[in-house]
């Protein structure tokens, strides 16, 4: 008889980068993972098409410089030469004017808003650094909470546009905890001028999520592409569009919170659905530009003016050069909204005949001639709507079902999502994982 102990197995959904992560560092420990994922490629938000060749994520990624946890991810891979620290430029679009808005002092030259009222918009830096107990900040909205701090003009001016542009008609029920969060992740991304660092992967996102596959696979995991679940079962076992069952030891949901409401829909009361379902998201359509001109010299350019309805024009070929697409000057417009809005459900071609016109007023020069090739890329569970009091609706990980679990970017509040905390959440649930089962 064999003393060798049976490897444990572990049945992921979704291969974006909370499952890849989760399976990357189960592998590592030995375990045999299958991931199953219902897209064609991986990388789920952060995921990637080709353009000339390259990889190009969907829609637009980069890192901030305090992103511990995928830098660590990476050194773990053995690659850390891949990643690319670049300072970007940072702009503001209000009332047909372009403001660059890098620096402190960038700040202060702001004229949209009174002397008194840039100033104070200043504060909004002290008041993130002086928050303590973010707790505090979860019965007020992020509204009332940043007119008590730069008053009513820098509200309207700076930060309802993006509240809109993110969440849409439910903007004024965001809480001050995501918006706290928002600013002081982005804070802590600056340099010792106020000037903002990014980073980025060299190869683009989709290569660090093959090299995180190609381990999975070399310790005799499987990713299942275009192979959608859509049923677990009593026991735990994940149930596959074409009815085949595969078990596992565990089985973890990595999936938006409605659709792991419907797949645990006949395993679980409808008590436990009922509560998943209770976080609502907002969608993302995202205009992928690929362009044989540059619009300006701005990376990330905030969109403020309300007669615009995108809420940011990223060119993200000035901050990844566009030597890396052949030439091809790369630029995305993105635009949140709830799903049931018939801009979400607009064609193609008729998301593009409705954005064109906008950013020809923008930039004058624009001609569509500049246009090579475009795409538009939808996502319905794009961002949870992170209301007050929302820590009383998150889902535990557990699931009624013993060895089943969820592990979603819905979870990690106070943080917001983003990939790097993708990586933790998969990281944290492998090591609480590998420490139940070597006890
Ligand atoms: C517009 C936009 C911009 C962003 N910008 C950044 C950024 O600059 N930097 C950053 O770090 N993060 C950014 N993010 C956030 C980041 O992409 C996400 O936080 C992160 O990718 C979430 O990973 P995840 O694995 O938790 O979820 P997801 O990426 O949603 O992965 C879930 C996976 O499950 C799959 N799936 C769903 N149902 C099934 C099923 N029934 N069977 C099998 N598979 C299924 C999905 O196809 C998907 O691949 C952005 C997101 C958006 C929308």
């Amino acid at each position: 008889m064999s003393n060798k102990k049976e490897a444990r197995t572990i049945n992921i959904v979704g291969a974006g980068f909370t499952g890849l992560s989760l399976g990357y560092y189960l592998a590592k420990n030995g375990w045999k993972v299958s991931i199953f994922e219902k897209d064609s490629s991986p990388g789920g938000l952060a995921g990637s098409f080709k353009v000339e060749g390259e990889n190009l994520e969907k829609f637009y990624h980069h890192w901030f410089t305090n992103d511990k946890e995928v830098i660590d991810l990476i050194r773990d891979l053995g690659k850390e030469d891949h990643i690319l620290i670049r300072p970007t430029r940072v702009g503001m679009y209000y009332s047909n004017n372009f403001f660059r808005l890098s620096s402190p002092l960038d700040l202060l030259k702001f004229k949209p808003l009174s002397i008194i009222n840039r100033i104070r918009l200043g504060f909004v830096v002290l008041a993130v650094r002086s928050v303590r107990d973010w707790k505090k900040l979860e019965n007020i909205t992020a509204k009332d909470w940043l007119i008590n701090i730069c008053g009513k003009q820098g509200y309207q001016v700076v930060w309802e546009p993006l509240l809109k542009g993110k969440f849409g008609r439910f903007a004024e029920s965001v809480s001050a905890v995501w918006f706290w969060n928002k600013l002081k992740l982005r804070g802590g991304s600056r340099g010792k001028q106020g000037k903002e660092f990014l980073a980025y992967y060299k190869g683009g996102f989709a290569s660090l999520a093959d090299s995180m596959i190609e381990k999975v696979r070399q310790a005799g995991g499987e990713i299942y592409l275009s192979q959608e679940i859509i049923e677990v079962d009593k026991e735990g076992s994940v149930k596959r569009q074409d009815d085949v069952v595969f078990k596992a030891d565990y089985t973890v949901l990595t999936t938006p919170l409605p659709v792991a409401a419907r797949l645990l829909e006949k395993s679980t009361d409808s008590a436990f659905t009922a509560g998943l379902r209770k976080v609502s998201y907002v969608g993302n359509v995202c205009l992928t530009l690929e362009l044989s001109r540059s619009l300006s010299e701005i990376y990330w350019l905030n969109v403020n003016d309300p007669g615009f309805p995108f809420v940011g024009i990223i060119e993200h070929t000035n901050f990844e050069p566009k030597e890396s697409y052949k030439g091809r000057h790369i630029v995305y417009l993105s635009k949140y909204l709830p799903t049931d809005e018939p801009l979400y459900n607009l064609t193609e071609e008729e998301f593009f005949d409705y954005a064109i016109p906008f950013v020809q007023k923008m930039f004058p020069d624009f001609s569509r001639d500049w246009v090579l090739d475009y795409h538009v890329w939808k996502e319905p569970y794009s961002q949870p709507l992170v209301t007050m009091h929302y820590s009383r609706i998150i889902p535990p990980y557990q699931t009624p079902i013993s060895n089943v679990y969820i592990n979603t970017m819905a979870q990690i509040y106070p943080e917001d999502r983003g990939t790097n905390y993708a990586v933790r959440e998969g990281r944290k649930m492998a090591e609480r994982f590998i420490a139940e089962t070597s006890e």
